[in-house]
């Protein structure tokens, strides 16, 4: 059964230390404004961003995240059904 993750980018938060873009650059895309956009993630209303990952996304963003200096990077298992 694959699990579904939702990464949850907090970008008020983001400091642009880069750590997330040196080992996941292909899903933390550097921006114009020095941080990083989270690649394929819509915005929220609370104003984060986020985007489902299946398990062999997780890796990366999962280290992506664990190197983030500010903990702008969450990642939450998705509950399946009801
Ligand atoms: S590691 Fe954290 S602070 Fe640095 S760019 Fe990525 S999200 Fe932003």
């Amino acid at each position: 059964m694959a699990k579904k993750y939702r990464v949850v980018f907090n970008r008020e938060t983001c400091i642009g230390a880069l750590a997330c873009n040196a080992v996941a650059p292909e899903v933390w895309e550097l921006a114009d404004d020095g941080k990083v956009d989270l690649k394929g993630g819509t915005k929220r209303e609370d104003g984060k961003f986020e985007l489902i990952i299946d398990e062999a996304q997780l890796g990366q963003n999962k280290e992506a995240a664990d190197s983030c200096p500010v903990y702008a990077i969450v990642i939450e298992e998705v509950e399946e059904g009801g």
